[in-house]
C-alpha cells in the first residue's frame, strides 16, 4: 500500500496472483464484507431509446474496504470465484436486487426487469441454484419474468449439456437468459441457434470502438444482424457517445446501457434517476 497526499491510500497488488502477500488479507476482508453484508449493490439503467423508457437495470456489486479502499469488481470477483465466496455473494446480490426491484415495481406502471450476473460457480450445483432462485423470487414477490441472468460465453463452453439443461429450466420458470460480453468469447455460431437464450449483449469494447463517422462498426452490426436472424433480443453496453447511440439506433438496436445514459447508481440515486427521466 502506498500513502498518497492527504489520507488517501491506494493499494497496489497483482490482482491475479494468489501468492501476493496482500491477497490473504484481502480475501479475509472480502469474506467479512460478504458475511456482514457491507457489500453494496448498484443499479445501472437499461434504456429503450425508441420508446424512451427505462426497462430494467443491471445489478453491479460495489465494495469499499476500510483499509484497502475501493476494490473494484474486476479485482474481487475473481477472488470470490477462486475461494467459493461467490456463492454467498451471488445470494446477497440476488436477494437485495430482487427485493429492491420488486419494491420499485409496486410504484411503476412499466415494471423493471433486474439483470444479475451469474458466474460459472452458480452452475456447479444446478438444482440447488434453481431452488434458490425460486425461493428468492417468492420471498421478494418478484415475477420470474422480471429477472434476467447474464452469463458469459465461456460458461457455455464448460460442460455444456448440463448448462443448457439448467438454462432451459430457468427459462421454463420465466427467467430470461442473456449472453454478456458477446463477441469476445468463442461461441460457435452454429450451436448458438440451439441454446436456450433470449438476448445477446454486445460487448462494450465493440461499442467504444465505433467512431464518429461510424467506422469500426462492422462487428456490432454483424452481432445485431445475427441476433435478428436468430430471433434474439439485442442490447448494447458501454454506450458513451451520442454517435454510438445513433449508429445503433440506425441499425435498429434500441436497447442500450452505458455512461451516456447513466453510470451504475446507488438505490437512492436510481430512484432519483427514475423520477427525472423523460
Ligand atoms: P460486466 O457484467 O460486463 O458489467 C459491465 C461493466 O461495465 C460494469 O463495470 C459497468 O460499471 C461498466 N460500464 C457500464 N457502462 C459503461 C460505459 O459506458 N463505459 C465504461 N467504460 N464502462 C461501463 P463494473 O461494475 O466495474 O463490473 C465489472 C465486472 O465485474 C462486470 O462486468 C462483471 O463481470 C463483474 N461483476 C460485477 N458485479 C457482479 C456480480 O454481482 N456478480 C458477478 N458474478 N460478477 C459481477
Ligand atoms: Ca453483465
Ligand atoms: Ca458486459
Ligand atoms: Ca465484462
Amino acid at each position: 500500500a502506498k500513502k498518497e497526499g492527504g489520507n488517501r491510500v491506494t493499494v497496489y497488488y497483482d490482482k491475479l496472483n494468489p501468492s501476493n502477500i496482500e491477497r490473504p488479507r484481502l480475501e479475509a476482508h472480502l469474506r467479512n464484507a460478504i458475511e456482514n453484508e457491507t457489500i453494496e449493490v448498484c443499479y445501472q439503467p437499461k434504456v429503450n431509446v425508441e420508446l424512451g423508457t427505462i426497462f430494467g437495470a443491471e445489478a453491479l456489486v460495489r465494495w469499499t474496504d476500510e483499509e484497502f479502499g475501493v476494490v473494484t469488481p474486476e479485482v474481487f470477483i475473481p477472488i470470490a470465484e477462486d475461494t467459493g465466496l461467490i456463492q454467498q455473494l451471488w445470494d446477497l446480490v440476488m436477494r437485495r436486487s430482487c427485493k429492491q426491484v420488486s419494491k420499485w415495481n409496486t410504484n411503476l406502471t412499466q415494471p423493471l426487469s433486474i439483470s444479475v450476473n451469474f458466474s460459472a460457480r452458480q452452475f456447479q450445483e444446478p438444482s440447488t441454484m434453481l431452488q434458490r432462485v425460486k425461493d428468492i423470487l417468492a420471498e421478494s414477490n418478484l415475477a420470474p419474468e422480471h429477472l434476467e441472468i447474464e452469463i458469459t460465453e465461456s460458461i457455455l463452453l464448460t460442460n455444456s449439456s448440463e448448462i443448457v439443461h439448467t438454462l432451459k429450466s430457468l427459462q421454463d420458470l420465466g427467467v430470461a437468459v442473456s449472453i454478456d460480453d458477446f463477441g469476445t468469447g468463442y461461441s460457435s455460431l452454429s450451436y448458438l441457434k440451439d441454446l436456450p437464450i433470449n438476448t445477446l449483449k454486445i460487448d462494450q469494447s465493440f461499442i467504444q470502438n465505433i467512431d464518429q463517422d461510424f467506422g469500426n462498426s462492422q462487428i456490432p452490426e454483424a452481432i445485431i444482424n445475427l441476433a435478428r436472424s436468430l430471433h434474439l433480443d439485442v442490447i448494447a453496453e458501454g454506450v458513451e457517445e451520442e454517435y454510438q447511440k445513433e449508429f445503433l439506433r440506425s441499425k435498429n438496436c434500441v436497447q442500450m446501457q452505458g455512461y451516456l445514459f447513466s453510470k451504475p447508481l446507488s438505490k437512492d440515486d436510481f430512484e432519483q434517476f427514475l423520477k427525472n427521466f423523460h
